[in-house]
């Protein structure tokens, strides 16, 4: 297949998906204050028993390698949950990431099959609360000793991280965060930042052009302090920097999202329809899918040329940077997804997975992993 690009042809990688994320169900058992799902007008539901089989065997057939369990929904909260890893087990290299609030109840299963256990805790606080309305820290931090236990029963070393969204409420907590994270068993820290769903949570974000003066003083106290307790932290930028040095990490490690309908979305920014708010503007995320497992068999979704050619676009950094534009207080194609002054659809234009402002686990950020401690 050869791409029309830029008055030439461009010949794409056409190789196999490598890695994806699969949506189990986009139902909860809690009600976070900074939840996409807050924002949704969308129906939720769960994947059925029929097409999760079906999704788990396309993944393989099409060469996925690693599988997340994840999406915008609780995995563990599904009710298929032990048949899905049970499942999954036998053919992906597994990361799970969850709010963490029922690894207790699956914790032998989680231990011996899950590679990657990912649990999301933006504070160790009486803040953890007030942000993840209807979760208990403690039972948390017990799910993971329990983890740990059935892991060291099994004779494995489970790879537990915690993932952290940064905003102006937490940030000054983050070196005694690291603290806790390592006594609470955790070998790393994703640290990521916020993407506001609504205006009142908007006032609270730490990056754009121009970034909260505070972040770098406290992450250089947070690293010292990972330092000394042999963790790892994934750091995200803050900064916008202009127009080049994009990098989506979904299309650069051939990754997919399968959602709970069985839609196929190129990333997690794009797998579902919601608002948000960005540089003092609200707009609408559009969900993209290029097709769906129920309908057509993976591997035909990943090379049609529609999204072929997206990834090319993606990859080549083919589209314009709303962010550092000086149009975007205005431009009507700021406020949605769907198009951008370069005739882009969908369009990655003001992407902030793109910019590295924002990231989510995936095998590259958790694989490579040295402790300080095994450093000469
Ligand atoms: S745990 Fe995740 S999916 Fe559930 S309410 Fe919180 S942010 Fe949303
Ligand atoms: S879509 Fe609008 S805001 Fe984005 S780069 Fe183009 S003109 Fe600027
Ligand atoms: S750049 Fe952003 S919107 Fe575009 S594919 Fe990557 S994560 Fe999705």
């Amino acid at each position: 297949m050869k791409i029309r690009l830029l008055g030439g042809w461009y010949q794409p990688d056409l190789g196999p998906p490598a890695e994806a994320h699969l949506e189990l169900t986009s139902k909860c058992n809690l009600s976070c204050r900074f939840c996409y799902r807050r924002s949704w007008s969308e129906e939720l539901g769960e994947m059925e028993l029929q097409h999760l089989k079906a999704a788990l065997r396309e993944l393989h057939e099409a060469g996925v390698k690693v599988l997340w369990l994840s999406g915008y929904g609780e995995p563990t909260y599904y009710t298929h949950f032990q048949e899905a890893v049970d499942q999954a087990s036998r053919w992906f290299k597994l990361g799970l990431v969850t709010n963490g609030t029922m690894l207790e109840e699956y914790s032998k299963l989680i231990a011996e099959k899950i590679r990657w256990v990912v649990v999301s805790i933006e504070s160790f606080t009486s803040l953890y609360q007030e942000l993840r309305e209807g979760a208990s820290l403690a039972k948390v931090r017990e799910g993971m000793r329990s983890i740990m236990e059935a892991a060291s029963s099994a004779g494995r070393t489970p790879a537990i991280w915690i993932s952290m969204i940064l905003m102006k409420s937490n940030l000054s907590e983050l070196p005694s965060s690291i603290e806790e994270a390592s006594k609470s068993g955790a070998i790393g820290v994703i640290l990521s930042n916020l993407i506001p769903t609504s205006e009142a949570m908007a006032s609270q974000v730490l990056y754009g052009s121009d970034p909260d003066s505070k972040v770098h003083e406290v992450l250089h106290e947070a690293r010292r302090k990972a330092i000394v307790h042999n963790l790892r932290i994934v750091e995200p930028e803050f900064k916008y920097r202009t127009g080049t040095g994009r990098y989506c990490p979904f299309i650069e490690n051939n990754a997919l999202v399968v959602n709970w309908d069985t839609s196929v979305s190129p990333c997690l920014m794009l797998s579902h329809t919601y608002g948000m708010w960005l540089d003092g503007r609200r707009r609408t995320v559009k969900r993209a899918a290029f097709g769906s497992i129920a309908e057509k068999p993976l591997k035909d979704i990943w090379s049609t040329e529609s999204y072929v050619k997206f990834r090319v676009l993606v990859k080549l950094g083919q589209f314009p940077s709303c962010n550092d534009c000086q149009h975007e207080e205005y431009c009507a194609f700021f406020e949605t997804t769907e198009h951008d002054c370069w005739g882009n659809s969908p369009s990655c234009a003001s992407c902030l997975y793109y910019r590295r402002i924002v990231q989510c686990p995936m095998r590259y950020l958790v694989e490579h992993v040295r402790l300080i401690r095994e450093y000469p």
